[in-house]
C-alpha cells in the first residue's frame, strides 16, 4: 500500500511510514491503494476507485473519562467523542436516568468505546 501522508509505498499493514514517519492511513493525500494524489475530502480515489482509508487520531481518553464522570449526565463525554445524538438523548433522560451514565463511565474507563470516526481513544 501508500502512505497517504507522502504517498511512498509501504509495506503493508505497515504502522509507520519509513519514509515521512507518519503512520500510512493517517494522511490524506495520497490514495493507500495506488498512490494517486487525493482531494483531503475525498471518500473514494477518482483513478482506481479504491475507498480511501483514514485512520485519524483518536480523541483523548483522559479528558473523556474526566467528562464522563463529572458530565455524562448531560451527555458531555459523549459530545467529546462527537456523537451528538446520543449526547443530546443521554442529556434529555438525564444520562438514562443514572444506568447510562454508569454504562458509558465503565466502558470509557475500559477503552471500550469509540470515537464518531471510530477511532480508539488515545492513552498518553
Ligand atoms: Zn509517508
Ligand atoms: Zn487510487
Amino acid at each position: 500500500m501508500f502512505c497517504r501522508t507522502c504517498g511512498k509505498e509501504v509495506p503493508e499493514n505497515a504502522e509507520i511510514c519509513l519514509n515521512c514517519g507518519a503512520k500510512p492511513l493517517a494522511g490524506n493525500k495520497y490514495c493507500q491503494n495506488c498512490g494517486a494524489e487525493t482531494n483531503p475530502k475525498a471518500v473514494i480515489c477518482v483513478k482506481c476507485g479504491a475507498k480511501l482509508k483514514h485512520i485519524g487520531v483518536g480523541k483523548d481518553w483522559l479528558t473523556a473519562v474526566l467528562l464522563s464522570f463529572f458530565l455524562g449526565e448531560l451527555g458531555i463525554d459523549r459530545f467529546y467523542l462527537g456523537q451528538i445524538g446520543l449526547g443530546i438523548l443521554k442529556l434529555i433522560t438525564f444520562g438514562g436516568f443514572g444506568i447510562w451514565w454508569l454504562i458509558d463511565f465503565i466502558l470509557i474507563a475500559c477503552n471500550s468505546i469509540r470515537d464518531a470516526d471510530g477511532n480508539k481513544l488515545q492513552k498518553h
